[in-house]
């Protein structure tokens, strides 16, 4: 592909975003970023310190003082707090939805504005999240929007989460991700939406080879476009 790019993958939860991210950086030999582990990673810190959700100075102070940072382990970005890896503990219902949460704030946004960017400088990255082609690398070379109708994505982090052995219940799950959905696309800052030069991708009935590939048509046929320009 040349010079090493940036590509962005926002989208709503259960689109199918991680594992087609994931997919795609190993098959371009980039590094994956997965931003919603950064958000992730505060709302469990701000659980476990009982700090509420709601309180923007706690919040703040929170953030503040608390060190972020990514460490590249084969490829992919692990997220570090205050020099820990936070692992498997944030990929509960409960940090989502906490994340959702806390991710309104724009104090907390502002807090990790930088660290993804700094990922993003040398290129060759897959970067997935909300706001990804919006906010944090609005002059990315290639930006996707990945949906899915909403039955299949629940039923997709359903199966996730008995695959990981969690206790989950079909209706919680439902109502867990109805009110994520409402809350990242209500936001008045960085709100999840397709930016205009996204490309959308409905994932409803692809499998994830499906998704990346067209990923990589759409790269390639930019490609061609770009060049012909010239
Ligand atoms: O992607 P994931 O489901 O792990 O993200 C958890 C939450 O973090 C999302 O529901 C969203 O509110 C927030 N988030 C965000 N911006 C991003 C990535 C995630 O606001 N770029």
């Amino acid at each position: 592909m040349g010079k090493k790019k940036i590509i962005t993958v926002d989208g709503p939860a259960g689109a199918g975003k991680s594992t087609v991210s994931k997919a795609l950086a190993k098959k371009l030999g980039y590094i994956y970023l997965d931003t919603g582990a950064l958000y992730r990673a505060l709302a469990h810190k701000a659980l476990i310190n009982k700090i509420s959700l709601e309180d923007t100075s706690a919040l703040a102070k929170m953030c503040s003082s608390t060190k972020v940072s990514l460490k590249n382990i084969d490829s992919k970005m692990v997220v570090l707090v205050d020099g820990e890896d936070v692992g498997n503990k944030i990929r509960t219902e409960d940090v989502g939805l906490a994340a959702s949460k806390i991710s309104a704030f724009a104090v907390v946004r502002e807090s990790l504005l930088n660290l993804q960017r700094e990922a993003g400088l040398q290129g060759g990255i897959v970067a997935e999240g909300r706001d990804m082609g919006s906010i944090v690398f609005p002059h990315a070379d290639y930006k996707f929007y990945l949906d899915a109708n909403a039955e299949e994505r629940i039923k997709r982090r359903y199966s996730e989460l008995l695959a990981k052995g969690a206790g989950v219940e079909y209706l919680a799950i439902q109502k867990d991700m109805m009110a994520r959905d409402n809350q990242d696309s209500q936001r008045e800052i960085a709100p999840l939406t397709a930016s205009i030069d996204a490309i959308i991708i409905d994932s409803s009935d692809l499998s994830v080879e499906g998704v990346v590939e067209k990923i990589i048509q759409h790269i390639c046929a930019k490609k061609v476009g770009d060049s012909s320009n010239h």
